[in-house]
């Protein structure tokens, strides 16, 4: 029988890591972990929690505008970026202590620094060049921000790494993308007071989602004096006296004082020592793995962003938890990847689970479509000017609900409880049965009956 160091090393203690180790070390195998910058991963230190303690401090604007309306008088209102990032910065602190403490309490082996493979059965720690041998590899090494080398002045830019960490508020910023990380920052700028201009290669932000929320959010976004400027990228970024000038290929020019690039992320795998150890790799650096999360290897597997498919907390978390239960608990399952709900955490804000109108369209026998452009309640009192919009998308042949799209307020979590419904099969007879929740905007995802007729159809 061969010896090994470890039963399993996991590389990489972020979302997906983490939860492999502890859940493994729970079946009783022997773990250890190695992080080269801070336990918790991107989702903790530089992603979804800093990035929404940031949402909610951008919302408060809203908030003091707002409450004039309800009778409230509200002094003058000032903020303060520091105190603001310092609080944040104690938080994200403290989880990722909790992060450590749940290793350390599971007896899982931790080594804070770099690692890299050496072979399928073997790694080589960064600090102390000393090689661990080890029956299973964990790659979870997640992702990293994208910036465009070929850009004359890229230097110039930020990325959500380091807006994380400003020392000021710019007063003027733009962000280059039409994905999540750049909407949602157009955001959290704008609402903190930031002059904010979005610029995006093609003519609509958030490429594949429901045609609804793409149209609803920029009307929203401009209503707010967020500027997009589609069809356009950065030719050139100069540093000036007073900032930096973007120049962009529509021939115009931008002066911020950070410009930020939000053009998508890629897998951490380059020096990893994957080709040594002979793992087959995508086009874009991603380790490719099947549905048990295994490589091409036998010994080793990965999840998480490093796979490049869905790329989100809960899903990196599932697929560590799964790979855990499968190898050491003699559990074995793999993770559906359907109907995973999604957000974005834009003001207002997106919630998404299933398929958008253009897709579901493909099914045979087509489907229906309800939809609710509304005033929310809030805003009769507070006169803000603000429309949400509820969509359902509903197979034909089956009546099943395949789609459900929210944009406005708490849209996040009003489709969390629709997917777990939509994920049973549940059908449009099923959602009209059941109770509405009164007075709240989710109720009209219950009381929707009209069919939606597109304009050219309403007209013949
Ligand atoms: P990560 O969490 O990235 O962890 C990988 C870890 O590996 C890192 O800590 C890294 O330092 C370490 N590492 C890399 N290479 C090595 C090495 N060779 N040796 C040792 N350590 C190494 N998802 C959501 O679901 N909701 C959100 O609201 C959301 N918001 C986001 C906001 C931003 C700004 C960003 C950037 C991402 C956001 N995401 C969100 C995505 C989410 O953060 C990721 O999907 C998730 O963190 C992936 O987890 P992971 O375990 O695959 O990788
Ligand atoms: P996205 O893939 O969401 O968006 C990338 C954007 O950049 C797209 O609009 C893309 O355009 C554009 N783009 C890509 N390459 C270039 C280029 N060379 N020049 C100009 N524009 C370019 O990536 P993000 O960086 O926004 O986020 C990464 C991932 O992290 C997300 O996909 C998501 O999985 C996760 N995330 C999740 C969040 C959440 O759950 N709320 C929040 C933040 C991140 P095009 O549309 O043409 O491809």
């Amino acid at each position: 029988m061969t010896n090994y160091d470890y039963d399993l090393f996991v590389i990489g203690a972020g979302s997906g890591g983490v939860r492999a180790a502890r859940i493994a070390a729970g079946h009783g195998a022997k773990v250890a972990i190695a992080e080269e910058y801070r336990y918790g991963g991107t989702c903790v230190i530089r992603g979804c929690v800093p990035k929404k303690l940031l949402v909610y401090a951008s919302r408060f604007s809203d908030e003091f505008a707002d409450a004039g309306g309800f009778g409230w008088t509200v002094g003058q209102s000032t903020f303060d970026w520091a105190t603001l990032i310092a609080n944040k910065d104690k938080e994200i602190t403290r989880l990722e202590g909790a992060y450590r403490g749940g290793l350390e309490r599971a007896g899982v082996t931790m080594h804070k620094t770099r690692a890299v493979l050496t072979g399928p059965n073997s790694v080589r720690l960064a600090d102390s060049g000393k090689d661990i041998t080890v029956k299973y590899i964990l790659v979870a090494t997640g992702g990293q921000p994208n910036v465009d080398p070929h850009l004359d002045g890229a230097e110039h830019a930020i990325t959500s790494n380091e807006a994380f960490h400003l020392g000021e508020l710019p007063k003027r910023i733009v962000i280059a993308g039409g994905g999540y990380i750049a909407v949602e920052f157009a955001g959290i700028f704008a609402g903190l007071g930031a002059e904010t201009t979005l610029i995006y290669r093609r003519e609509k932000i958030l490429r594949g989602f429901d045609e609804d929320l793409r149209d609803g959010l920029t009307e929203e976004y401009e209503k707010r004096g967020i500027r997009i400027l589609t069809g356009q990228v950065f030719s050139r970024l100069e540093k000036t006296a007073g900032g930096i000038t973007a120049h962009c290929t529509g021939g115009g020019k931008i002066e911020a004082d950070q410009i930020m690039f939000a053009i998508g992320r890629s897998p951490n795998t380059r020096g990893l020592g994957l080709e040594r150890a002979g793992v087959a790799l995508g086009k874009g650096g991603e380790i490719i793995v099947d549905a048990q999360q295994r490589t091409n290897v036998p010994s080793i597997y990965a999840v998480g962003d490093v796979c490049d498919r869905v790329n989100l907390t809960p899903v990196a978390i599932r697929e560590g938890h799964a790979f855990a239960d499968s190898i050491f608990g003699k559990k074995p399952r793999v993770v559906d990847h359907d109907w995973i709900p999604t957000a974005v955490f834009s003001t207002p804000e997106i919630g998404t689970v299933g398929r958008p109108a253009h897709e579901a369209a493909k099914r045979p026998g087509g489907v229906d479509i309800y939809k609710a452009r509304f005033r929310p309640m809030k805003a009769t009192l507070s006169g803000r000017d603000e429309r949400m919009l509820m969509k359902l998308i509903v197979e034909r042949q089956t009546d099943r609900v395949l789609g459900c799209h929210v944009l406005g307020s708490d849209a996040a979590e009003i489709v969390q409880m629709a997917a777990i419904a939509m994920r049973m099969g549940a059908t449009k007879a099923d959602f009209d049965a059941t109770m509405a929740l009164h007075p709240s905007a989710a109720e009209e995802l219950v009381t929707m009956r009209e069919k939606w007729t597109p304009p050219a159809a309403a007209a013949e």
